[in-house]
C-alpha cells in the first residue's frame, strides 16, 4: 500500500440560486442545513475543505468564519462564473472580488481555487498564479494527462491523479479525482451504493500507487436524500480505516511538502493590489 492523501471538499457550501447564478436553487433545502453534512463528519473530525462563491461568503460572514475555524475555505469565482466565458480583464476582477470577501469577511487569505462547473483556462490559471493563489482544484485538461488517465481507466477501471505543477504557473493541481456526486446522482443517475463503490474503488486504485483522492461533494446533493448521506459516512468510515490513507486540508499539503524551491506565494501576493 502507498501513501495517498485525501481530500474531502465541498462545492457550493450555503450557496443558492437566489443569489449566486449557475448553482441550483434546491428551494425545500435551507442554507442553515448544509451545516448537517459537516456535522455529520464531526464524530470523526474529517478536515475538509469548503470551496465559497465571494458573494455567498458576503451574505453569511459570521455562518462562514464560524465554519472556517475547523475547515479550509477556499473561493469558488464570487457569482460562480464560468470563467472560460469571460475576458482576461472580467476573470481578473472575479478573482480579485472572490479572495477579497473571503479575506475582508472571514479574516483568512484563500490559497485555492476550484473553478465553477470546473470551467478554466490559461488564463484563469495565469491571473491565479499572479494574485498568489497556491493551488487549484479542478479536472484537468491537459490532453496528454487525459491520455494517460484514459489508459488507466482502461487498465485499471479507475483512475488517480498524482501531484504535478501547472506548466507555467507556481500553482499545484489537486485534481478531482473520483466523478463528483451532482454527477454521479443526477447526470449518470447511480444509486448512493452504486456511487460509493466506484469512490472505493477509486481509493483502492489510489492506495495501490500513491498519490492523490480528492473527493468533490455539494450539500444540497447529500441532504437531499437521506441514503446519499448515510451512504457517505460509510465511505468515509471505509476510507478512514485503509491503511496509509490521510485526509488532510490541501493548504497543509502545500505547506508540509510541496513548495520547497518555488517562488515565495506571499511575496507574489503582495506585489498584487486587490
Ligand atoms: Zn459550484
Amino acid at each position: 500500500m502507498k501513501a495517498v492523501k485525501a481530500f474531502i471538499t465541498f462545492d457550493d457550501f450555503y450557496s443558492r440560486a437566489e443569489w449566486v447564478a449557475g448553482v441550483p436553487s434546491s428551494s425545500k433545502i435551507r442554507p442553515e442545513e448544509d451545516l448537517n453534512v459537516l456535522a455529520s463528519l464531526e464524530d470523526s473530525y474529517l478536515p475538509v475543505t469548503l470551496f465559497i462563491p465571494g458573494k455567498t461568503v458576503e451574505k453569511f460572514p459570521e455562518e462562514i468564519r464560524h465554519v472556517a475555524h475547523k475547515h479550509e475555505v477556499a473561493c469558488h469565482g464570487y457569482e460562480h462564473e464560468n470563467m472560460r466565458e469571460l475576458s482576461f480583464g472580467q476573470q481578473r476582477l472575479v478573482v480579485s472580488k472572490s479572495l477579497t470577501a473571503i479575506k475582508e469577511m472571514i479574516g483568512q487569505i484563500p490559497v485555492g481555487w476550484r473553478s465553477p462547473y470546473f470551467s478554466a483556462n490559461e488564463n484563469t490559471y495565469r491571473i491565479l498564479s499572479q494574485f498568489g493563489f497556491q493551488y487549484v482544484s479542478d479536472y484537468t485538461s491537459n490532453c496528454l494527462f487525459c491520455c494517460f488517465k484514459i489508459l488507466e481507466q482502461l487498465i485499471f477501471g479507475a483512475g488517480t491523479s498524482q501531484i504535478r505543477h501547472l506548466k507555467n504557473t507556481c500553482l499545484i493541481n489537486v485534481e478531482v479525482t473520483t466523478p463528483d456526486d451532482y454527477q454521479a446522482y443526477y447526470m449518470k443517475k447511480l444509486s448512493p451504493d452504486k456511487t460509493t463503490s466506484l469512490w472505493k474503488r477509486k481509493l483502492r486504485f489510489a492506495s495501490k500507487f500513491g498519490g492523490l483522492f480528492v473527493l468533490c461533494l455539494h450539500p444540497w446533493v447529500e441532504i437531499e436524500n437521506p441514503l446519499r448521506l448515510r451512504a457517505l459516512s460509510e465511505f468515509l468510515a471505509f476510507a478512514k480505516s485503509q491503511e496509509g490513507v490521510e485526509f488532510i486540508k490541501p493548504k497543509d499539503l502545500i505547506k508540509d511538502d510541496l513548495h520547497s524551491g518555488k517562488p515565495s506565494q506571499n511575496s507574489m501576493r503582495k506585489s498584487v493590489a486587490l
